[in-house]
């Protein structure tokens, strides 16, 4: 490991400098670490990136407060009383701490173990194998940018009073009336938290059809069951203007060339989220990049400067921006580097979850993806609410649709609404990953009674 302290000019040379501490960062810097190699690792904020800190662990810490409400609530009048039932949000935000707050030491702890150089701070590009961090010098022979993504920016006078969903998730407080500008996941997600923990959520989408990236029919089931707990979502919508007002923000929102204002307590940043690069100056460093991420190649090694490698959400890749794409991604390009190869990631049978309550999810393809590749499709959609898992929790809506290759049998897409569907989906991917035909899937048994045991008449 090398450290030189003291003199801040003088340059510290690495086989390799990973930029970014979440998921992705820290999955390569282990492994570069482990075959030997000097790596140094650095973030600007504790280590641990978004979705440990503020993003998929600590949303559905929060969510499962608001199932329990949704879950008593299916069950008014079949032997469940939830009068008086209701969400503590300070003690929420108390258990969610629980998990977040030891997460910057314990990764901090590993990477010291892995003989890997912890560093802190906001790093930039100087040259087209330096970077400087806050000052000092670093020198590497590759360099591995990890650094995330962060809310894209809006333009709408106002826009400065929005908060973003880091700081949503760490509300001391619920207030009464929150809006949500955009109609994806993480607005879906937020507003199904607080219309179960009390509070009024407004979605206003610019589009006529929110979540685009899921299944058409299942986002309609959903919108309708959003609606019956309270969510007000507003399409083709945009947003003229935020103002602070005296009570609290007066939003001004126009739809068809129409003009409305609505009060509201709270209005958070939900509108599509781009690659954390331009603090980096990447192009000092010859580095191709967009707001979607660095310019890679398949085998993630920047298409201009060699000596530049991405992964996660800052890669423009194929994959989606989710965490287990940005491990893989950091695996593979770390691989690479060791290895001198030029392995692409696979990303077959990744699900994508929305976790509304009752969660949304996909993996594969879209019904009109598959038709556009000209595969001969077979649609299996069925309304699974009436089915005695949903009948057993009283749950109102829930349905699926498979999407099968009619010439090899096997799987294309899965897209599914309901409870306990985010892990009857991992069943799915790891179906489309090898190659299982929807036979040898029918010709497993599962416990009974589980929501697994749907799968065989899913299909
Ligand atoms: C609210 C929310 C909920 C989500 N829920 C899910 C979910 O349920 N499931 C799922 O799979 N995905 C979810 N995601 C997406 C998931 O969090 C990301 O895909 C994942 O965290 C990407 O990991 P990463 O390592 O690429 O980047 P990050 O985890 O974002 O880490 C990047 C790190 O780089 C640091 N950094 C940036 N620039 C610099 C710089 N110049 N110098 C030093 N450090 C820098 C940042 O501080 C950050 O710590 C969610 C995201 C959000 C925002």
């Amino acid at each position: 490991m090398l450290q030189i302290e003291g003199n801040p000019q003088m340059t510290q040379d690495h086989d390799l400098i990973v930029i970014g501490a979440g998921m992705a960062g820290v999955a390569a810097a282990n492994k570069c670490a482990s075959q030997g190699w000097r790596v140094a690792i650095v973030d600007a904020l504790p280590y641990g990136g978004t979705c440990a800190l503020r993003g998929c662990d600590p949303k559905k810490i929060l969510r499962r407060s608001a199932e329990i409400i949704d879950s008593a609530a299916l069950m008014r009048g079949k032997g469940i009383d939830d009068a008086g039932l209701s969400i503590n949000w300070s003690d929420l935000m108390k258990h969610k701490h629980g998990f977040t707050d030891p997460v910057p030491q314990n990764i901090k702890d590993s990477l010291v173990g892995n003989n890997v150089t912890t560093l802190h701070g906001r790093a930039r590009f100087t040259g087209s194998d330096r970077i400087e961090i806050d000052g000092r010098a670093y020198r590497a022979d590759r360099f591995l940018i990890a650094t995330g993504a962060r809310p894209r920016p809006l333009d709408f006078p106002g826009h400065e009073h929005l908060v973003d969903s880091t700081a949503f998730l760490d509300l001391d407080a619920l207030p009464p009336r929150i809006l949500f500008v955009g109609g994806g996941f993480i607005s879906f997600e937020f507003a199904h938290i607080c219309a179960r923990a009390g509070s009024s959520a407004v979605i206003i989408d610019r589009g006529e059809r929110p979540l685009k990236s899921f299944d058409l029919d299942l986002v309609e089931l959903l919108a309708t069951r959003g609606t019956e707990v309270g969510i007000d979502l507003r399409r083709s919508t945009t947003i003229a203007a935020v103002e602070p007002s005296d009570r609290r923000f007066r939003v001004t929102l126009e739809r068809a060339g129409a003009r409305e204002t609505i009060e509201t307590d709270l209005v958070v940043h939900g509108a599509g989220r781009i690659a954390d690069l331009s603090d980096l100056n990447p192009d000092t460093a010859g580095i191709e990049w967009s707001e979607h991420g660095v310019s890679v190649e398949g085998h993630l090694q920047s298409t201009t400067n060699p000596a530049v490698w991405a992964a996660g959400d800052s890669a423009d890749t194929a994959g989606m921006p989710l965490t287990p794409v940005a491990v893989s991604e950091a695996k593979v390009a770390a691989s690479n580097m060791i290895k001198n190869t030029t392995t692409t990631p696979d990303y077959a049978g990744i699900p994508t979850a929305v976790f509304t309550i009752p969660e949304l999810v996909r993996v594969g393809m879209l019904e009109q993806e598959a038709i556009d590749h000209g595969i001969d499709v077979a649609v299996r959609y069925s309304e699974t609410r009436g089915w005695y898992s949903n009948y057993r929790i009283g749950e109102t809506t829930a349905a699926v649709k498979i999407l099968i290759d009619r010439s090899t049998d096997q799987i294309v897409g899965a897209h599914l609404l309901g409870p306990e569907y985010g892990e009857l989906v991992n069943t799915l991917g790891l179906a489309m990953k090898l190659g299982l035909t929807t036979r040898q899937l029918k010709s497993t048994t599962a416990a009974y009674p589980t929501t697994g045991s749907d799968l065989g008449s899913m299909l």
